[in-house]
């Protein structure tokens, strides 16, 4: 298929400038970025590349990075990881306090905020340099050097970070955060603020439509089984309050950030990435739903 030609088709039928949703504000590096940047690229699992706009742009990944952290964290800790973290849908925001309480501060999933602080905590505890070590992770798994933190970013999200700070001071009262909050704290600013272009989110996480395998180097990043279990949860709990919608327009796994960026994975055959800063009310990208919405309708391929 021609996938070029449908991003161009699907591109100009949305128009992209007339976009009602709104640039992440909180931190002055998502606020400055053009809102009307766009870009797609499709990796598929035989490695061909069909990209269209700004896919080669770096931008903030935000909390796409949350499923690198689940792939290692279920990696190194097995089963055992679900006593601290649920793989149920929250139906919340995904910066959100309430259910912490009556969850006895066992967060719903690990996509949430809370979820992902959980995770930090769990590689925190994993690594003697857990920065450094994570992103040479995310390094290998793109089979790409170059992919790094943004330190401006990381620190801004630090100033902002009131909610977080919040989350995880309620999760460690109830037990459930083993280290010193500012270290956990600090490593998830950075999980935040890494840099990916389309066309680099794009590859990086194939190996999720390739059964955990990374298709560069042949590589196991994680068993068939748990690669399984990552895309059911980026199924269920990729958008938060939205990932019914997602499911129900898209129809793929998927995880979003507040930077505009999607990814999306169709097992066995591509991962898309797409960018467009602009939000809806839910914090998803409103052109990168919508676009991926047409672009299942069109090329009638979804996982169901
Ligand atoms: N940095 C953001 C936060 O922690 C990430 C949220 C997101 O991308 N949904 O609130």
């Amino acid at each position: 298929m021609n996938y070029i030609e449908v991003f161009s088709k699907i591109y100009y039928e949305l128009e992209v400038s007339n976009d009602p949703g709104k640039v992440a504000s909180y931190i002055p590096e998502l606020r400055d970025v053009n809102p009307d940047k766009f870009g797609v690229h499709l990796t598929t699992i035989d490695d061909d590349h069909y990209e269209f706009g700004d896919s080669d742009e770096k931008f903030s990944i935000q909390s796409i990075a949350k499923v690198l952290a689940l792939v290692l964290a279920y990696k190194l800790e097995g089963e055992k990881l679900w006593k601290r973290v649920g793989v149920e849908p929250s139906g919340t925001a995904f910066n959100s306090l309430v259910q912490l309480e009556y969850d006895l501060g066992i967060p719903r999933n690990p996509l949430i905020n809370a979820g992902a602080l959980v995770i930090c905590d769990i590689l925190v505890s994993k690594f003697e340099n857990p920065k450094q070590e994570f992103i040479q992770f995310v390094r290998k798994v793109s089979d790409n050097p170059d992919i790094d933190y943004c330190s401006r970013i990381a620190n801004s999200e630090k100033l902002a970070g009131y909610r977080n700070a919040a989350l995880i001071n309620l999760i460690k009262s109830f037990g459930n955060i083993k280290n010193d909050i500012d270290v956990v704290l600090d490593f998830y600013f950075n999980l935040c603020s890494i840099e990916m272009s389309c066309k680099e989110l794009s590859r990086t996480f194939l190996f999720l439509a390739a059964y955990g395998v990374c298709p560069y180097t042949n590589e196991v990043i994680i068993s068939v089984s748990k690669s399984k279990r990552v895309n059911a949860i980026m199924q269920l709990c990729g958008f938060y309050d939205e990932a019914g919608e997602f499911s129900f327009k898209v129809g793929l796994p998927g995880k979003s950030g507040v930077g505009g960026g999607i990814v999306a994975i169709h097992p066995n055959k591509y991962c898309i990435a797409v960018w467009s800063p602009r939000l809806n009310k839910k914090g998803n990208s409103n052109m990168g739903m919508k676009f991926l919405e047409l672009f299942t309708t069109e090329t009638q391929a979804s996982i169901f």
